[in-house]
């Protein structure tokens, strides 16, 4: 057949998200790491009061409602702040901004598998450097790659662990190439990168509505960075890359800090509970600055498992990457959630010895 397709394309293979069963589908979806809890009352409140006249026009070009509302929430001024469909867009913004055939894309491992899906896009060479033991950023040797973009997940997936801001900060200062710091887990997380926008030019934060404003399926997430390197980033975007509606009902979301911290605080109670419970069924539980758990099981082989949990309509997320076929993550649910994972594991662990 004649090929349609640059090459970079037909070569690569394509990102592989979890899997997205219908909502109303009875199933525990413990899986892509959505928040077990509503949105904001608020923001759902936004969401039905609209009228169709939002639908019928354009949204604005820069999604100004959201940028103000995260302008006033974090302090930073609307003009350090860009909005967009999901963080997903804004990574694959940075990477078609910055990286061009043959750059260095530069990240430690593991980390979000998307990354060098973005990056075979733009035919950059992919440098990933392994994390040390107990995850410890190789920083000397991100350093040495010498990358035109380094990308950093704190809190990462799929290990569930923090980089201190004091080694990005050593990472910033070091790096020559734009550094981004992925935040998508940061509300349930001790420490944040956003200092580090001020201090450097080079410096891109990411965040995301997705996990700690349980709006994933509105697609929103924004970045903050200094306006110079934002103005690089507006002429790759969508026009109107931000629809209307996620604009609005973002907006309110994010201004519901109350409720989103409620939320956060039951996700980490349960969050304890539940690795106590993992490791009662001897599996090797990493600490977790986010709403999942990276977990090993020593009883099973992680495939296994996985299918075993599936097979009781129970989803968790195997990835078949290297260094991580032994591990299973886990999103956190509701207790009631974590609850039934663990007697189905109880079940499946340990099957009674008279049927
Ligand atoms: C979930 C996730 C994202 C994607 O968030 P969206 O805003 O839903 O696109 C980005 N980075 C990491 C590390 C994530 O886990």
């Amino acid at each position: 057949m004649m090929n349609y397709l640059r090459p970079a394309i037909q070569q690569m293979t394509g990102y592989t998200p979890g899997e997205q069963p219908r909502p109303g589908t009875p199933i525990l979806k413990l899986n892509t790491n959505e928040n077990p809890y509503p949105p904001s009352p608020a923001a759902l409140e936004v969401l039905r009061s609209l009228d169709s006249e939002w639908l019928r026009r354009y949204p604005t070009p820069y999604a100004n409602d959201m940028r103000q509302a995260v302008s006033e929430v974090l302090d930073v001024p609307p003009e350090w702040i860009m909005v967009g469909n999901g963080s997903d867009e804004l990574l694959n913004v940075i990477l078609r901004a910055c990286v061009e055939p043959g750059r260095k894309v530069v990240y430690p491992t593991p980390t979000y598998v998307l990354y060098p899906t973005l990056a075979a896009l733009q035919v950059a060479e992919v440098v990933e450097i392994p994390y040390g033991a107990g995850w410890q950023l190789p920083l000397a040797e991100l350093v040495a790659a010498n990358g035109h973009l380094t990308l950093i997940a704190s809190p990462n997936s799929p290990t569930a662990h923090v980089v201190s801001l004091t080694e990005l900060r050593e990472l910033a200062q070091r790096v020559t190439g734009v550094l981004v710091v992925d935040e998508a887990y940061v509300d349930f997380a001790t420490e944040t990168a956003l200092p580090l926008v001020q201090e450097f030019k080079h410096v891109i934060v990411i965040r995301t509505l997705s996990k700690g404003y349980s709006l994933a399926g509105l697609r929103l997430g924004f970045a903050i960075a200094h306006p110079d390197l934002l103005e690089g980033l507006f002429k790759v975007k969508d026009s109107y890359n931000v629809d209307a509606i996620a604009c609005l009902v973002g907006a309110a979301a994010i201004r519901d800090q109350a409720y989103k911290q409620a939320c956060v605080t039951k996700v980490k109670a349960a969050r304890v509970k539940l690795a106590d419970d993992l490791r009662q069924l001897n599996f090797k539980v990493w600490d977790s600055q986010t709403n999942f758990l990276l977990t090993q099981p020593r009883d099973r082989p992680a495939a296994t498992l996985y299918q075993e949990l599936k097979d009781q309509g129970i989803l968790v997320r195997y990835f078949n990457h290297a260094g991580l076929t032994d591990k299973l993550r886990i999103t956190i649910g509701t207790d009631d959630q974590n609850r039934t994972l663990i007697t189905a594991l109880q079940t499946i662990l340990n099957p009674p010895l008279f049927r």
